[in-house]
């Protein structure tokens, strides 16, 4: 029993008003076992629970707290910007002043418009790419998430190329007919559903680096090999930067892949803890959108001045000094993912630690770290549902899925990091690990 009896008496309160208690299912523990731990407070890299226990966090809140948990900079722009007013629903100072941040780092984003989350970002982006075409088929890669709109929630059909099928109920098996599912680190797949249907290909649509289902950093080729089809065949290719976006560098996986999207996706970071999701790319696709074109896109929310705020000051702190924000980053994730490799080692496991930046993940099991969903050991879930139970006891809380990575942020020091590394050591003597 790891949750405490407020977290547990909460969650039976939660249960009875929302489903399985929660308001997004990774969240309710489902795949490690156990009952959900309610936070009250955080704090840089910890936060305490509504019992009282205190727990280094690696979630980061799936990605966002790139800071860490409440940074004062950030706090004081959001009190600031809330007490000049909640919402406008017209335009603001501070949607102009996050956006020039935005367009002055990323050279491939030369228009954006923001929303309230990544799923909005990228449904927008989809329909963008498909309004500005055209055309109504989009490719993705199974491993790859980009939120929850109806034509993203598709799997693989029967056979290569084929349409894919929905992955969710309530999803029309019409709307998964114009999505193409295939595996990543494939060109050749790609190359022959370009051959089959390449006049009806609105986008190519990708994770920046496919981070919702392991850590499966892609092969410079392969994103260079979508590029080019994509540019050959007159499809768009979308880069959906919801996590990798001012996580992995200023640039995000486009500089690190030198790769130029037509259009990317944008989320968590740019909110630095707040509802935003932001889309952009080349203007004359950008101004497809209404008013000025016929693709429509709106939002009560969109633009937000309190969320702005928060993305300003976040962008602000990772774009000072000339990259020293990204320097640490690369320590503090080289000294964590160090220190739980010679772990692994030390006890023989054949695990592998994939880490990109500050994302990392642990590939339990063996052999080199899988680029595919498709070769993501099927046990390797049980065996983190024990890690994780020993490490939510030792005062480590790691993402409650064996598929989602950790984040390190700059609130983490070395402290955290070697207190995470002894628990992990102690865990991984622990019996059924
Ligand atoms: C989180 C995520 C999304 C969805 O963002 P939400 O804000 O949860 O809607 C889309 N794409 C990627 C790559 C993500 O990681």
């Amino acid at each position: 029993m790891t949750a405490g009896s407020r977290s547990r008496a909460l969650h039976a309160k939660a249960r009875s008003l929302m489903p399985a208690g929660v308001n997004s299912p990774v969240r309710a523990f489902g795949s490690v076992g156990g009952e959900p731990i309610f936070y009250d407070h955080a704090s840089g890299c910890r936060f305490t629970d509504v019992d009282g226990r205190t727990y280094i966090d690696w979630v980061g809140s799936w990605g966002p707290l790139i800071l860490g948990h409440a940074h004062p900079a950030v706090v004081e722009a959001v009190r600031e910007a809330a007490g000049r007013g909640l919402s406008f629903g017209a335009p603001c100072r501070e949607e102009v002043r996050l956006a020039s941040m935005v367009v002055e780092t990323v050279p491939h984003l030369e228009m954006v418009r923001f929303v309230s989350s990544g799923t909005e970002a990228v449904m927008s982006a989809v329909r963008l790419a498909r309004g500005a075409t055209g055309r109504d088929t989009i490719i993705k890669f199974s491993g790859c998430y980009h939120g929850h709109a109806d034509h993203l929630l598709v799997s693989a059909g029967s056979g290569l190329a084929t349409f894919g099928t929905p992955s969710s109920a309530g999803v029309p098996g019409a709307f998964a007919r114009h999505t193409v599912v295939l595996p990543l680190d494939d060109e050749a797949a790609v190359e022959r559903a370009f051959a089959e249907h390449g006049d009806g290909i609105a986008a190519v649509i990708i994770e920046g680096i496919p981070a919702n289902a392991g850590l499966l950093v892609q092969r410079r080729e392969f994103m260079e090999r979508l590029r080019s089809l994509c540019t050959e065949h007159g499809a768009l290719f979308i880069l959906d930067e919801v996590i990798t976006g001012f996580r992995v560098g200023p640039g995000g996986a486009a500089a690190l892949y030198g790769v130029e999207p037509d259009l990317a996706t944008y989320g968590k970071i740019i909110g630095g803890g707040m509802p935003v999701g932001m889309y952009g790319g080349r203007r004359e696709i950008m101004e497809q959108l209404a008013p000025l074109g016929p693709v429509y896109q709106a939002g009560t929310l969109s633009g937000n001045p309190v969320a702005m705020a928060a993305g300003i000051a976040t962008l602000e702190v990772l774009l000072a000094d000339g990259g020293a924000a990204y320097r640490r980053l690369e320590a503090l994730g080289e000294r964590l993912a160090a220190g739980l490799r010679g772990a692994i080692e030390a006890r023989g496991r054949p695990w592998s630690v994939v880490r990109e930046g500050s994302i990392l993940w642990l590939s339990l099991g063996g052999g080199e770290p899988p680029r595919r969903s498709e070769n993501i050991d099927p046990a390797s879930a049980g065996v983190y549902a024990v890690l994780h139970r020993a490490l939510l006891e030792r005062g480590v809380y790691l993402a409650p899925s064996a598929y989602e990575v950790a984040f390190v942020s700059l609130a983490h020091d070395e402290a955290a990091i070697d207190e995470t590394v002894g628990a992990f050591e102690e865990a991984l003597g622990e019996a059924g690990t």
